[in-house]
């Protein structure tokens, strides 16, 4: 699998999929995540849940990160100004010296405004060299790039994390979401915590993996500001993504 991984790139292999994120309220599209795809000549589709963690080993994400920030960034050039692209970065990228300047040649060789563009981590990044991780996501947002705090609840959580970056978005984890809305009272007063940290803090929260009306309710009851999940739209191929704004764009006009 290394092997076939390490050339993916080359062989036109890797391809991005996008997911919608939407405003818990309006529920028109904020932005869209990037999510990585890979259709292998000898293994077929390989789940990222196997080859991101073997990337990331192998250090092989480091150049495979270079080239979804560039798609990413290039394809968001297709949509509305105000729709930004959200992009994982692994830890191994963040301890890459040369990163802050790919972000930079991304957003200068497709004219991507920095504002159009968020980075998501996660907090394992704080557990190894952290003050050069912390300084290249300063650099990061210095440029006027958003930074989110993926997967929030999962790992250690410690609130000191939170003051050590200027996140502007909290993503709490399917696995709180799913809790919730099968009735579990800590995974609601964990969300209601979250939630209410965030506001103090001035970051907006995303809920992750909403697959239902009925949890995307009680979501927005809950006070998240945006949503994201297979009950606004799976990840899907970039020429989708551009044709949903076309059919909202004709819905706005009809009505
Ligand atoms: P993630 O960043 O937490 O991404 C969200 C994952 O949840 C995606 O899985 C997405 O398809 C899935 N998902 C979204 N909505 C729902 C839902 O309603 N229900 C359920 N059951 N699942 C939902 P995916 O695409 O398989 O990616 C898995 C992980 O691989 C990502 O988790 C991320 O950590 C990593 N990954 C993906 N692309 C990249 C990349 O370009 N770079 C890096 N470093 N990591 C990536
Ligand atoms: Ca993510
Ligand atoms: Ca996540």
């Amino acid at each position: 699998l290394e092997i076939a991984l390490r050339h993916s790139l080359e062989r036109g292999e890797m391809s991005l999929a996008f997911q919608p994120v939407v405003d818990a309220r309006a529920e028109g599209i904020v932005s869209f995540e990037a999510l990585l795809r890979w259709n292998s000549a000898e293994h077929g589709f390989v789940s990222p849940a196997k080859f991101i963690p073997l990337a990331e080993d192998t250090r092989l994400i480091v150049p495979i990160g270079e080239w979804v920030l560039r798609q990413a960034c290039a394809e968001a050039m297709n949509w509305p100004d105000h729709t930004r692209v959200a992009v994982n970065v692994s830890g191994e990228q963040l301890l890459d010296p040369n990163f802050a300047s790919v972000v930079v040649s991304a957003l200068s060789s497709t004219g991507l405004p920095a504002r159009r563009l968020e980075i998501e981590v996660t907090e394992s990044i704080f557990l190894r060299d952290d003050t050069a991780s912390t300084a290249t996501l300063e650099r990061i947002i210095d440029l006027g790039c958003s930074v989110a705090l993926d997967d929030f609840g999962t790992g250690y959580s410690s609130l000191g994390y939170l003051r050590r970056v200027q996140f502007s978005t909290i993503k709490v984890d399917r696995s709180f979401v799913q809790g919730a809305c099968a009735g579990n009272r800590e995974s609601l007063a964990i969300i209601r915590a979250v939630v209410a940290m965030a506001q103090s803090l001035e970051m907006s929260t995303t809920a992750e993996g909403v697959e239902t009306a009925e949890e995307a309710a009680l979501i927005r009851d809950l006070g998240c500001t945006k949503i994201q999940g297979y009950y606004f739209g799976r990840p899907m191929p970039a020429n989708e993504a551009v044709a949903l704004f076309r059919r909202n764009r004709a819905a706005g006009a009809a009505a």
